[in-house]
């Protein structure tokens, strides 16, 4: 759960069958992800996925670039009950350039296990009213798209 550009530690795997599936896996998430969203009157952009594994002394379990809609998750988190926990996490990095936050269950900086899918979706949906109701934040997000 770092917040490195550079996604420091991954290394992406080959596009192969497997890893393709590997990825669907993922992409469905951020489609459940996206659905949610949708009902709450928010569209969500497209968010590349990278399938990668990890250095086995590293204990990250997912990476995102801060604000530019791509998230790294290592082949080991595919395999956790976690692994929806770690995808909305690492939206919330991605999307809305939403910062570590030792007080929420979802942006604290280690996985949370003591709450549930759904109450994840509650905070992801929280942030996600504050993000796309706040001016401040449009504004600058419409800068940093347009300088792209
Ligand atoms: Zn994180």
């Amino acid at each position: 759960m770092t917040k490195n550009f550079k996604a420091k530690g991954h290394t992406n795997k080959r596009m192969n069958e497997e890893v393709y599936a590997e990825r669907r896996q993922v992409m469905d998430m951020i489609y459940r992800a996206k659905n949610l969203l949708r009902a709450n009157g928010i569209v969500m952009p497209r968010i590349d996925v990278r399938i990668t594994t990890m250095r086995k002394d590293t204990t990250t379990c997912g990476s995102a670039r801060m604000g530019g809609n791509l998230i790294w998750i290592p082949d080991a988190t595919l395999k956790q009950p976690y692994l929806y926990k770690v995808v909305l996490h690492e939206l919330c990095h991605t999307i809305w350039n939403i910062e570590h936050d030792q007080n929420c269950k979802l942006m604290h900086t280690n996985v949370q296990l003591d709450y549930t899918d759904a109450e994840a979706e509650q905070i992801f949906v929280n942030y996600a009213n504050t993000y796309e109701n706040n001016t401040l934040f449009k504004s600058w997000k419409e800068k940093f798209t347009s300088n792209i």
